[in-house]
């Protein structure tokens, strides 16, 4: 249940920006393609070595999607049509590419090195058919990816923790994994964030990283990405521009983006749904939120449907923001089954209590935004 703060929370959150009638049902979920923990045994070898694998749910259960994770997931989608006989669809947020961390152990960790989404999952043991699984979804119409950043690492951070022989890096590293790394010496940059920085300047490098994972997005899934949200917060605005001339219309934002001008300094920024960034690009804001891993306590089918409803009554499309490890099994199957569970049950109260619900992947919505006659 929302409480009554919550409610006027999410009223005021809808009331602003652009509005439909149609009942619209968008799944922004982020993170997959991420490496972040490569198994059950790397965690605890990590948890040895005097990592905290306990801080947070990605710690603890967040690794690369499965096969089996993508073919359990596309029969929950599937099970539920929408008014034009549309299944659920999730636009998973996607990374292009990981650590290549064989490549950079053998070369002593004196250069970066990245490997793309498509070879890690043909190489890697325990993932054989997982690309196939990401075409079948892209086919389908279910699950259609879209940009999460080039990989969800901050490089400076990774090379002068390397630089340093940093011996808790350097042991992640050695497992396979780029997580529990919560002591980064700069206030403002964070290990997984790959766009945070200390000095502004960073940012022209920073430009290049997004510029490049747009191109291998490109090569991965053999179209442009057109959306973005940036990998962990905190990428400053002025990457727009660079986004925005690799493809990108539509960028997910907070409605009130706090942003780091280098030096510790921050600002805010209003950005409201439909709104239009300098360089042309539209702005989506997330309005609901399903993440059943968080609080197992908290019953999140009611609680996103209540937002769900909050977002229709204020004629807003709902934009419910997720994350990969809700429905993750490689560390814990029991994760991946409860989130699922919880996801079949939001589909079917969905499709009971809107019959005229339309599923819509983020970048479609985008695209309905841009198309004033069709929006009615
Ligand atoms: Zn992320």
């Amino acid at each position: 249940m929302l409480s009554k703060k919550q409610i006027l929370f999410n009223y005021l959150k809808n009331i602003p920006g652009w509005s439909t009638k149609r009942k619209i049902v968008v799944f922004s979920v982020d993170d997959y393609g991420n490496i972040r923990l490569a198994s059950k045994v790397a965690r605890e070898n990590l948890i040895r070595v005097g990592l905290n694998m306990d801080s947070n749910r990605f710690d603890r259960f967040d690794a690369l999607e499965t096969a089996e994770d993508l073919s359990l997931l596309f029969e929950v989608l599937t099970s539920v049509k929408d008014k034009n006989q549309r299944s659920a669809v999730f636009t998973p947020f996607a990374l292009s590419a990981n650590i290549d961390f064989e490549r950079m152990e053998k070369e002593g960790y004196r250069n970066y090195y990245y490997q793309l989404l498509p070879d890690t999952l043909n190489q890697l043991p325990g993932y054989e058919g997982t690309w196939s699984m990401w075409q079948e979804g892209i086919r389908e119409k279910i699950f259609l990816p879209q940009y999460h950043g080039r990989e969800h690492v901050n490089i400076k951070l990774l090379m002068e923790w390397t630089a340093s022989k940093n011996s808790k890096v350097l042991a992640c590293l050695k497992e396979r994994s780029w997580t529990g790394l919560e002591f980064s010496p700069y206030p403002t940059l964070d290990y997984v964030s790959a766009f945070s920085f200390d000095q502004f300047q960073e940012n022209k490098k920073l430009a290049l990283i997004a510029e490049d994972g747009l191109k291998i997005f490109k090569k991965n899934f053999q179209y442009k990405a057109t959306q973005f949200i940036s990998p962990g917060g905190s990428a400053h605005s002025i990457l727009e521009k660079t986004l925005s001339e690799g493809g990108i219309r539509f960028i997910d934002s907070q409605l009130l983006k706090k942003e780091h001008q280098g030096d510790g300094k921050y600002s805010y920024k209003l950005n409201v749904l439909g709104g239009k960034s300098p360089y042309d690009a539209i702005y989506q804001i997330r309005n609901s939120v399903f993440e059943p891993l968080l609080n197992k306590n908290n019953d999140w089918v009611d609680q996103t449907l209540s937002e769900i409803e909050i977002a229709f009554h204020c004629r807003k499309p709902a934009i419910i923001s997720s994350h990969r490890v809700n429905f993750c099994g490689h560390i814990d199957s029991s994760v991946r089954s409860h989130g699922l569970k919880e996801l079949q049950r939001l589909l079917f109260a969905i499709v009971n209590k809107w019959p005229e619900v339309e599923f819509m992947a983020s970048n479609e919505l985008g695209e309905l935004m841009l198309e004033p006659d069709k929006q009615k």
